[in-house]
């Protein structure tokens, strides 16, 4: 039994949240309010990497991104990463805030993840504390300079929010460039407190304004998006290499390969529907592959829609 839709999509991007809590409160992500539960009965971290290599036997997975939350307070953050390293095919990608990013490199005993997706919206530690509620930008920007000495693939990704880091995206372009670092420009997603909520209008900045800023400074060649990405990307004449992921203004349904997997031992078939199906218990490929096409069936046709769900419950 195949499992791929009638737009020929299929799951070979495994996205698997290890926790829903962070140690960062940042502002698009979690609402003030906003209570970080711990995951009490989350699956232990054996159980979770049994699930996955359930998933890869019947999927052609090519990536494992572990996200959360925040995937570095995992506390059993580093044996999933050697475990996985160790015994999955896939390429083993993670997104982090950073904060504690180079504390687990340093004890990944050169087993580094193929690949880092870091977020970071601002320079200023003015900006940063009013965006993530956390003091020392510094341990961020120290973690990106150790992942470059470990020679890790890294990737910036910064969400631009109006009137608050807008005026940054070209200091940010010209800081992540002369690192010869890839950054992309996150348009904010109507997800958790901002689904519910009329805050998004006045916070959102699309593409086409972020592209609009970063012309009035650089001269830019459009390179495309590539199969299965979500961002879409730009060159600057300096050679820096720049994208926009624009769920709100240009999506990119229509060849999504991303599944997404909780701590619980849920998967989600779609960012955009709060569908859970709960995978802990079966064992047959027969039924696994059934739950597998439901989960695709929950895809979106053309764009994103929103979700009650917030960053911190599924991960990006
Ligand atoms: S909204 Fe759903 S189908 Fe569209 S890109 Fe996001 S996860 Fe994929």
């Amino acid at each position: 039994m195949q499992v791929i839709d009638h737009l020929g999509r299929s799951f070979s991007s495994l996205r698997v949240s290890l926790l829903n809590t962070c140690n960062l409160s940042c502002s698009y992500c979690v609402s003030d309010n906003e209570q970080k539960k711990n995951s009490t009965n989350a699956l232990s971290w054996q159980n979770l990497c049994s699930i996955i290599e359930k998933l890869e036997k019947n999927l052609n997975i090519s990536t494992i991104r572990l996200t959360g939350g925040e995937p570095t307070i995992y506390k059993n953050i580093i044996p999933v990463i050697k475990y996985l390293k160790t015994n999955s095919k896939a390429q083993i990608k993670i997104t982090t805030n950073g904060y504690l990013l180079k504390n687990v490199l340093e004890n990944l005993d050169n087993n580094f993840p193929d690949a880092i997706n870091i977020s970071l919206d601002t320079l200023q530690e003015k900006t940063f504390y009013s965006l993530s509620k956390k003091k020392n930008i510094q341990k961020v920007l120290d973690a990106i300079e150790y992942a470059l000495d470990c020679q890790i693939k890294i990737k910036i990704n910064t969400v631009v929010i109006k009137n608050t880091n807008d005026t940054e995206i070209n200091d940010l372009l010209v800081w992540a460039g002369k690192r010869n670092i890839p950054i992309r420009f996150l348009e904010l997603m109507r997800m958790g407190h901002f689904f519910q909520n009329n805050k998004f209008e006045s916070s959102f900045i699309s593409q086409q304004e972020i592209i609009s800023k970063i012309s009035n400074q650089f001269n830019i060649k459009e390179l495309g998006r590539l199969k299965n990405a979500t961002s879409h990307d730009w060159e600057t004449q300096e050679g820096y290499k720049f994208g926009v992921i624009a769920n709100e203004s240009v999506p990119f349904c229509n060849d999504c390969n991303r599944l997404r997997l909780d701590s619980y031992g849920n998967i989600y078939g779609c960012l955009s529907s709060n569908l859970p199906i709960d995978i802990t218990k079966i064992a047959d490929h027969f039924t696994l592959k059934k739950h597998l096409l439901e989960a695709l069936s929950h895809k979106k046709e053309t764009k994103f829609e929103g979700s009650e769900l917030s960053m911190l419950k599924i991960g990006g």
